[in-house]
């Protein structure tokens, strides 16, 4: 028996051995883990109504089935700006009915669960909250999927025993996603583990996503990195892309201009078919 499948044995619902076909979360006519590679992008926290709808319409036009933005923002600060909260999920609600967009949000705490998954159609557990086992326990209790960060010094073990909390609970619509881990790398914001997408390949059947914006913490790394997850054989992306960077009230300095978004989707459209995907 070689390490990684000594490894598996106790990942009892996410791991690979329980279900040898790779799990594919359907919401309305996206799928995540198919032939179809998923697409998220949008700003890091939802700002204004002009900021959201402006950005939401071009990334709809170009394809885009999946928009994020945070409501709720966990800063490292408490003095940063913390999300617009509860007008930030009134407008990601918009977004859903107005643009017939999917949402993606993060939830903070397992009080606010109910009105974030009230407005949205993914939730998202942050780096920082990747072991908060009492919010994991109460996303287990939903029928809504879960987007679940890698923690920023998380094992990949630690990680996927974080997945079997909430899919213990009966939710098993469960995606990773790799975000960078902290190295002793001061250039970069974190440093991407793309080693991690074809291991979870091999360990688990859930879908992996894959975060550039935050593993590098530059735009300018951002496309390379997409383009490589996707050749690693991630099932889908999360992008940071704001209309006016300079002026983003978070993670500025790591979000795309959507011009140079579009041309990383007509980028990673060869890539993906090189890897037998779709956009
Ligand atoms: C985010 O997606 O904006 C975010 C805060 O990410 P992370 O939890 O990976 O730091
Ligand atoms: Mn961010």
């Amino acid at each position: 028996m070689n390490l990684v499948a000594e490894k598996a044995s106790p990942f009892k619902l996410c791991g690979r051995e329980q279900k040898r076909e790779g799990t594919i979360i359907t919401i309305g006519n996206t799928s995540i883990g198919g032939r179809q590679l998923a697409l998220m992008a949008g700003p890091c926290a939802v700002e204004s109504e002009d900021q959201l709808f402006a950005i939401a319409t071009y990334l709809k036009n170009k394809g885009v089935s999946i928009l994020r933005g945070g409501a709720y923002k966990p800063r490292t600060s408490p003095y940063s700006f913390q999300g617009l909260e509860k007008e930030g999920l009134r407008l990601l609600n918009r977004i859903r009915r107005e643009l017939g967009l999917l949402v993606i949000t993060e939830v903070l705490d397992q009080f606010t669960i109910d009105e974030v998954a009230k407005s949205c159609d993914i939730l998202q557990v942050g780096s920082r909250n990747m072991q908060n086992y009492s919010l994991l326990r109460e996303l287990g209790r939903l029928d809504k999927p879960v987007l679940l960060k890698r923690g920023m010094s998380a094992t990949v073990e630690e990680w996927l025993m974080a997945a079997e909390y909430i899919m213990s609970g009966g939710n098993s619509q469960v995606m990773l996603c790799e975000r960078g881990i902290r190295t002793f790398e001061t250039y970069t914001r974190n440093t991407l583990d793309l080693s991690a997408v074809p291991l979870i390949k091999e360990l688990s059947h859930l879908p992996v996503i894959v975060d550039p914006s935050h593993a590098t913490g530059r735009y300018s790394l951002v496309p390379a990195m997409c383009k490589a997850a996707v050749i690693a054989g991630a099932d889908g992306l999360i992008v940071e892309v704001h209309p006016s960077p300079s002026e983003a009230l978070s993670d500025g300095a790591q979000s795309l201009l959507p011009e140079k978004f579009s041309t990383l989707l007509t980028e990673l459209k060869e890539v993906a078919a090189f890897t037998g995907k779709s956009i």
